[in-house]
């Protein structure tokens, strides 16, 4: 079967009234943006409260739904086939053919549900219902119709052409990204942060990274592997600003002047530090983390609360309450999960302490960071002006 067109569905909660077309402006400009790479032309359109996505022959459909099943705010991905209106009669005939080469199991119920965009049309809905309801049943023996639970709702819409579709193939939901601002994800080489970031994104949300790195003590392999995992949430979310941050020399500062058990909370606070820094040179509204609560050591309540101690911004946690099981389904759904298995070191684990702190206290915590007074301020700056961009994209 050769489909010409889908019709985009998408969910109406949070949508109604003066903030529609907002939210549907942003749709179609995803929609775009999503299919840009994919081989084929295509015409992102409104038409009558609707999203349609007409293609030129010759595109890939695969590539094309594959595409589509990424944006945000996609409820339902239903193939159209496009019809010339060339009579009722051969209306039948196409509507015939539709049915055979889509179910070729006909031990199935089915209903019409016709629609007239075009008031024009000779025939009212309900009478286009039952005559191609007719013929269907007249043409295969074993179907039958059911009005209230169909296998299959075949869709007619009388437009210009005549659409068919009964398929819908399941979008990921949630919101285009750009109807809800921009965060700061604070993006490691592991399993949870790539997926907090799908999860904020998948709420409108726009995204910027930020990535501490410790060379030499991580290697250039670990970096280019948040790269790609940025590069595949970017699939999603669409543009990623990168930030890279060269975090040895405030890590060594640490280690040296520091209690070791409260290394790994000090360098939290110091990263969340810097990600607000840019957040609010970006225009940023929040920070966006994976932790989950009692993972590690660092994330106990009382971990959290320390490091959230230096934030201004609001910090999202959007796996707060997710055992890893949960999170490492979701990272195999959304492919990252097989780049953040890669065993790269991470800065986090080089300069870990045997036995962290696992209910520290927050202010024996910032009477300890006092120790870092004299150099600290000026380590920050020299990591903030030498931190590299990257486009992710
Ligand atoms: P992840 O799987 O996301 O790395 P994790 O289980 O390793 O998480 P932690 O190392 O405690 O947990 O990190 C908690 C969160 O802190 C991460 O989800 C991430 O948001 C942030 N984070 C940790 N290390 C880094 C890093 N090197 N660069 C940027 N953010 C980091
Ligand atoms: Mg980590």
């Amino acid at each position: 079967m050769k489909f010409q067109s889908f019709l985009i569905k998408y969910g109406e909660i949070g949508i109604k009234g003066k903030n529609r077309y907002l939210f549907e402006d942003a749709l179609v400009r995803q929609i775009r943006f999503a299919l840009r790479d994919v081989e084929g032309e295509f015409n992102v359109h409104k038409a009558q409260g609707r999203i349609y996505v007409d293609c030129e022959a010759g595109y890939d459909y695969d590539e094309t739904v594959d595409a589509l099943k990424r944006v945000f705010g996609i409820v339902g991905i239903c193939p159209v086939v496009r019809l010339e209106d060339k009579g009722f009669e051969e209306l039948k005939k196409e509507v015939v053919r539709y049915m055979d080469q889509l179910y070729p199991d006909k031990r199935i119920t089915f209903k019409v549900e016709a629609r007239r965009g075009r008031k024009s049309y000779p025939m009212r809905s309900m009478e286009i219902n039952c005559d191609l309801g007719e013929a269907i049943l007249d043409a295969f023996p074993e179907i039958r119709v059911d009005v209230h639970h169909p296998d299959v709702l075949l869709n007619v819409e009388v437009r210009e052409e005549i659409y068919l579709y009964s398929e819908i193939i399941p979008g990921p939901g949630g919101m285009p990204v750009g109807t809800n601002g921009k965060a700061m994800l604070l993006l490691s080489g592991g399993i949870d942060s790539p997926v907090a970031g799908y999860m904020i994104s998948k709420r409108g949300v726009g995204l910027e990274a930020t990535y501490f790195h410790a060379p030499p003590y991580t290697s250039e392999r670990a970096k280019q592997k948040v790269i790609d995992l940025a590069r595949l949430v970017s699939r999603y979310s669409g543009p990623i600003q990168l930030h890279v941050v060269n975090f040895t020399d405030i890590q060594l500062y640490i280690y040296d002047k520091c209690p070791h058990d409260e290394l790994t909370i000090i360098m939290r606070r110091y990263m969340m530090r810097i990600a607000e820094h840019f957040a609010k040179e970006d225009n940023c509204l929040g920070l966006i983390t994976g932790e989950s609560i009692g993972q590690v050591a660092s994330q106990t309540m009382q971990s959290l609360m320390a490091t959230n101690d230096v934030c201004t911004l609001p910090v999202y946690r959007p796996l707060i309450g997710f055992d890893k099981q949960e999170i490492v389904e979701i990272s195999e759904k959304i492919d990252t999960y097989e780049t953040s298995i890669l065993p790269y070191e991470d800065c986090c684990t080089i300069f870990v302490a045997k036995h962290p702190v696992t209910k520290p206290n927050v202010s024996v915590i910032r009477k300890s960071e006092e120790r870092l007074k004299e150099q600290i301020d000026e380590l920050m700056q020299k990591a903030i002006e030498t931190t590299e961009t990257i486009l992710v994209k």
